[in-house]
C-alpha cells in the first residue's frame, strides 16, 4: 500500500494528497503533519517506514468539503486519489491486491466548482500568462461558470489586466515581475494552443469567436493544458473564448485600485470598498457582473449610455423597480449550476436549479415586455429569457418539486414520470408493507409482543428479540435462525422476511439504477441547451445589476452622468459614497463638492489643514469616473464627464505605511508609471506625493511632478499637497488653479467645514490639528514658539522655496536634458542586418510596426 500510496504522491507533485481509504481520506507523512496543523485535527501515526512510524491524519468522506475549503483557503493544493475499484474487485486479482486507486482531481483555487467552496458573489478566475515576443497573452477562465476570455497586452498593462481580474490562480509560462505565479511549460504554444481550441469547441477555425493573436493564443493553450492536469477526466466547463481587447475599458493599475478600494477596503475587506457601497443586486450572479463592472468601466459612449438607459428606466419607476427585484431574488444560481453540470459534478439539484430558473427567467420576461418606453438594451436581453419551454417541461415533469444535491439515494425521479420505475418503487413498497404484515404475524406465531423486525447496514432486514425470549426461537424447528447475540437482545432472519427482504432491496436498485439513467439523459438534454442557458443567466445578471444599481441611486439621490468629447469633468455637489455612508452611520451629513476640470484649468492643486478632507475629495471624483463609465449613476447632483481612458490613484507614502514595502520606493515607482502612461484623456488624483522623504526632497519631487504632469502628461489631474509652496506654481502654470478645503478657528478650536473652495489656503493650521489630536499644552506652546522664531527666517529668506521661480519651465528644463532616445531607433540600431534571416527579417519588421503603434 505505501509503495502505491508513493507513487500517487509523486505523481501529485507540489499537492497535498487525500488519499481514499473507506470512508475517509487519509493523509501521511509531511501532508498530514501540514493538514493536521491547518485543520487543526488530530495527527496519528501508522504502520512503519523505513524504521520510523508514519505521520497519518484522516477526514471523513461527508465532512471533506469543508476541510479542503480551508485547505484551499490556506494555500494549498489537494490531489484527491480515489478507489477506482471495489474490494471484492481486488481480492479477485489475489488475495493480497491492494484497491487500485489513481488521481482522479487535483482541486485548486482557481478550478472549483462547488457552491460550498466557492462565494456566490464574486468570480473565480483562473488566469493562464504568456509571453511572446513583447507582449503578453491573457487567458482568464472561470470554470464555475465557464467563462471564458483572451487578450494579450503590452508589458505595461499587465499589471492593470491582472488586477482587474484579481485571479483566485495565476499559472504562467515565466516568472512575471511582482506577481505570484505557478510556472508551467506544457501548452504555452500558440500553434498547438489553436489546435486544442478547435478540437476543444469542434470548430474548424477561430475566426466565429473572434481574432486571437499568438500571444493570446498561447496563453489559451497553457490554460488548457493545465486544466486537463488538474481536472484529469472530468473536464471543467468552457464557454467558447471572447476575444477581450484591454483597450475596451479604462486602464485602471493595481495601485490604483487598491488605493480607490474598488473592490476591496485597505483592511482586505469587501465592505469599506467601493463594490460594497454600491452592491443592490439580489443575486450571486449580479454580485459577479456587477464587480466585473466596476473593475472594467467601459469606454465606449454608446455601451455606457446602453447601461444607463436601463438604470434610468429602472430608476424612474419604484414599483417597477421592486417587482423586478422580487423576481430576481427568487432565482437560483443557473449559471454556476450549469457550470456543475457541464463538468461533471452536478446533480438533481442542479438541474432543478435551471427548471425553476428558467421559469423565472420566462416570469421576468413576461413582466417587463409589457413596460412602456423599454430601453434598446432590455430589448436586447429579453429573447435570452425565454425559449427553454421545452427543457422546463420535460425537467417539471421529470423531478420532484425540490431535488436533492446527491443523487446516491435516488428519490428524485417524480412520480409518473416512468411507469417501470413506478412499479419498482410500488414493488418496494409492497415488500416493506408486507415486511410490516409479518412483524404481526410473527408475533403472533411466538407470542412475544415485544418482537420487532429492524433493518441495518450490515444485517439488512432482520427479527429483534429481547434475550430473556430468545429461546424460543433457538429450537431448530422454530422456523427462525439466529444471526446475533447482543448484550439485551438476540437477532434471528426467517425465509418470508429474507425473501420480501430481497424483493424490497432488489426493486430498490432497480429503481436507483433507473433514476441514475434519468438524471443522464436529463444532464444531457440541458447540456444541448449550454449556451442558450448561458446566455439567460448573463441577462438575468445584466438586469439585476441594472435594477441593483437604479435602486442605489434612488436611494442616494445619484444623478445620470452625462458624456462630452473633450476632456472635462464638471461635477456639482459630489459625495464620496462610502465616506458618505460612515458618517451617515455615526449621524453626520457628509459635504458636498463641486468640481471642474477643463482643458483650460486641467489641474487643481489642493491645499487645506490635515483632516480637512482633501483626500475625501479626490477620491471621491475619481469613483464618480468610475461609477458613470461602468454604466452606474453618480452621487452627485450633476456630473458632465469627458471619457477617461486610463485612471490613476497614488498616495504619498505615509499615509500607506500598512503595504509595509520601501514606502517611498514604491511611492516614486508607482509616479514615475504615472509620468510613463498618462495621456491627455487620463485622469490622475495624486494626494500627498513626496511627503514620504524629507521635506526638501519631497517637495522638490512634487514640484517636478505637478509640472511634468502639467506639461507633458497634459491629463486632468487633482494634486493634494501640504507643501504650501507648491502654490507657487499657480502663477507659472496656466493650466493649473489652486483650490483649498476650508477650515475656521472658533473660540481657538479648529472647525473643519470640509468644503472645497478657491485660492489657496491661507494658514496651514498644523498646530490646531495638534491641539485638537491632544498634543499635552506644554508642548503645544514649546511648538508655537519654534514656529514664531522659523516664520521669522522664512520671511527673511524667502523660505525653501525661495529662488525657485528663477528656474526655467519644466518644458524648457526637459529639453537640456539629453533627448529622449526614439524607441524605433534604438530597435534599428541592435539589429546586424547581414545576419537576419528572412524569416527574422519578417519579425523585425512586425517588431517596429509594433513599437510604432505603441508611440501612436
Ligand atoms: P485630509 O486628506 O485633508 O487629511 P481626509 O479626506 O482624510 O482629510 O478627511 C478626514 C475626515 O474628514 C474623513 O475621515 C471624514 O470623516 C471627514 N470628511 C472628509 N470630507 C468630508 C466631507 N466632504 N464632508 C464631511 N466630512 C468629511
Ligand atoms: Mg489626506
Amino acid at each position: 500500500m505505501i509503495a502505491q500510496y508513493l507513487a500517487l504522491k509523486a505523481e501529485s507533485e507540489g499537492s497535498l494528497l487525500f488519499y481514499r481509504m473507506g470512508d475517509f481520506f487519509e493523509l501521511f507523512f509531511d501532508d498530514a503533519k501540514t493538514a493536521a496543523s491547518c485543520l487543526d485535527i488530530a495527527l496519528t501515526a501508522r504502520g512503519e517506514h523505513e524504521g520510523e512510524p508514519i505521520p497519518m491524519c484522516g477526514v471523513p468522506i461527508h465532512a471533506a468539503e469543508a476541510y479542503l475549503a480551508r485547505l484551499i483557503r490556506a494555500g494549498h493544493r489537494v490531489a484527491i486519489a480515489e478507489q477506482t475499484e471495489s474490494p471484492s474487485e481486488a481480492k479477485k486479482r489475489g488475495s493480497k491486491s491492494v484497491v487500485n486507486r489513481a488521481i482522479v482531481r487535483v482541486v485548486t483555487a482557481g478550478t472549483l466548482t462547488e457552491e460550498a467552496l466557492l462565494d456566490s458573489r464574486s468570480a473565480n478566475w483562473l488566469v493562464a500568462v504568456s509571453k511572446v515576443g513583447e507582449r503578453f497573452g491573457i487567458a482568464a477562465a472561470d470554470v464555475s461558470t465557464g467563462r471564458f476570455e483572451l487578450s494579450s497586452v503590452a508589458p505595461a498593462a499587465l499589471d492593470s489586466e491582472l488586477a482587474r481580474l484579481a485571479a483566485a490562480e495565476i499559472v504562467a509560462c515565466e516568472p512575471l515581475d511582482g506577481i505570484a505565479a505557478d510556472l508551467r511549460k506544457a501548452g504555452f504554444d500558440s500553434v498547438s494552443a489553436e489546435k486544442r481550441l478547435r478540437e476543444r469547441f469542434a470548430v474548424a477555425t477561430l475566426d466565429g469567436f473572434g481574432r486571437f493573436d499568438r500571444a493570446a493564443l498561447a496563453a489559451a493553450g497553457g490554460l488548457l493544458a493545465y486544466l486537463e492536469e488538474v481536472a484529469r477526466e472530468s473536464l471543467p466547463f468552457l464557454r467558447p473564448p471572447l476575444a477581450l481587447a484591454p483597450s475596451d475599458h479604462m486602464m485602471i493599475d493595481s495601485a490604483t485600485r487598491e488605493s480607490l478600494e474598488l473592490s476591496l477596503s485597505s483592511a482586505g475587506t469587501r465592505s469599506g470598498s467601493l463594490l460594497a457601497a454600491v452592491d443592490r443586486t439580489v443575486t450571486g450572479a449580479g454580485a459577479r457582473l456587477l464587480a466585473a463592472d466596476l473593475g472594467a468601466p467601459l469606454l465606449d459612449r454608446v455601451r455606457i449610455e446602453a447601461r444607463l438607459d436601463l438604470v434610468a428606466a429602472l430608476e424612474g419607476d419604484s414599483g417597477f423597480r421592486d417587482s423586478v427585484r422580487r423576481q430576481l431574488k427568487a432565482l437560483p444560481d443557473i449559471g454556476r449550476a450549469l457550470g456543475r453540470l457541464a463538468s461533471g459534478r452536478g446533480g438533481p439539484r442542479d438541474l432543478g436549479q435551471l427548471r425553476d430558473g428558467l421559469n423565472e427567467a420566462r416570469r421576468l420576461h413576461d413582466r417587463l415586455a409589457i413596460a412602456p418606453d423599454r430601453p434598446p438594451l432590455l430589448d436586447e436581453l429579453l429573447p435570452c429569457l425565454i425559449g427553454h419551454g421545452e427543457l422546463v417541461d420535460l425537467l417539471e415533469r421529470a423531478l420532484v418539486p425540490s431535488p436533492p444535491i446527491d443523487s446516491a439515494q435516488g428519490g428524485y425521479i417524480a412520480e409518473g414520470y416512468d411507469a417501470a420505475l413506478d412499479s419498482l418503487r410500488l414493488a418496494g413498497g409492497e415488500g416493506r408493507r408486507a415486511i410490516a404484515a409479518l412483524e404481526a404475524r410473527y408475533r403472533q406465531q411466538t407470542g412475544i409482543a415485544v418482537l420487532k423486525i429492524r433493518h441495518n447496514a450490515v444485517l439488512g432486514y432482520h427479527i429483534e428479540v429481547p434475550a430473556k425470549h430468545a429461546d424460543r426461537l433457538m429450537s431448530a424447528d422454530s422456523g427462525f435462525t439466529h444471526r446475533q447475540t447482543l448484550a439485551g437482545v438476540v437477532r434471528f432472519n426467517a425465509p418470508d422476511l429474507h425473501e420480501q427482504a430481497l424483493r424490497v432491496g432488489q426493486a430498490g436498485a432497480h429503481a436507483l439504477a433507473a433514476e441514475a439513467a434519468h438524471l443522464e439523459e436529463l444532464t444531457e438534454a440541458a447540456l444541448e441547451q449550454v449556451e442558450k442557458i448561458a446566455a439567460a443567466a448573463d441577462a438575468l445578471a445584466r438586469i439585476d445589476v441594472a435594477a441593483g444599481l437604479a435602486e442605489r441611486a434612488a436611494e442616494g439621490g445619484w444623478a445620470r452622468p452625462s458624456f462630452d468629447d473633450g476632456a472635462c469633468f464638471e461635477v456639482e455637489g459630489g459625495r464620496h459614497p462610502v465616506v458618505e455612508d460612515s458618517l451617515r452611520a455615526s449621524g453626520s451629513r457628509f459635504v458636498a463638492n463641486d468640481c471642474a476640470l477643463s482643458e483650460a484649468e486641467r489641474l487643481w492643486l489642493v491645499t487645506g489643514p490635515n483632516m480637512g478632507g482633501k483626500s475625501t475629495f479626490l477620491r471621491q471624483n475619481a469613483l464618480i469616473a468610475v461609477l458613470a463609465q461602468a454604466g452606474s449613476f453618480v452621487p452627485a447632483s450633476r456630473a458632465r464627464l469627458g471619457l477617461v481612458d486610463r485612471l490613476f490613484s497614488r498616495v504619498g507614502a505615509s499615509d500607506n505605511l500598512a503595504r509595509g514595502r520601501s514606502t517611498f520606493m514604491v511611492e516614486m515607482v508607482e509616479t514615475a508609471a504615472i509620468l510613463a502612461q498618462a495621456t491627455p484623456s487620463s485622469f490622475v488624483i495624486l494626494d500627498e506625493v513626496g511627503r514620504g522623504t524629507s521635506t526638501y526632497d519631497g517637495l522638490a519631487i512634487a514640484w517636478a511632478v505637478v509640472e511634468a504632469i502639467h506639461d507633458r502628461n497634459r491629463c486632468r489631474c487633482l494634486f493634494a499637497t501640504h507643501y504650501h509652496e507648491l502654490t507657487r506654481l499657480a502663477e507659472r502654470l496656466d493650466g493649473l488653479s489652486l483650490h483649498h478645503v476650508r477650515a475656521r478657528e472658533w473660540k481657538s478650536e479648529l472647525v473643519f467645514l470640509h468644503e472645497v473652495a478657491k485660492g489657496a489656503a491661507d494658514r496651514s493650521y498644523g498646530l490646531a490639528v495638534a491641539k485638537l489630536a491632544g498634543l499635552p499644552p506644554p508642548v503645544l506652546a514649546r511648538a508655537r514658539a519654534i514656529l514664531a522664531k522659523l516664520e521669522e527666517g522664512r520671511a527673511a529668506t524667502g523660505g525653501i522655496a525661495a529662488g525657485l521661480d528663477d528656474l526655467p519651465l519644466f518644458a524648457a528644463a526637459a529639453q537640456q536634458e539629453e533627448a529622449e532616445p526614439d524607441p524605433l531607433a534604438a530597435a534599428l540600431a541592435e539589429v546586424d542586418a547581414d545576419s537576419l534571416t528572412p524569416r527574422e527579417a519578417l519579425e523585425l519588421v512586425y517588431r517596429l510596426k509594433r513599437i510604432e503603434a505603441e508611440l501612436g
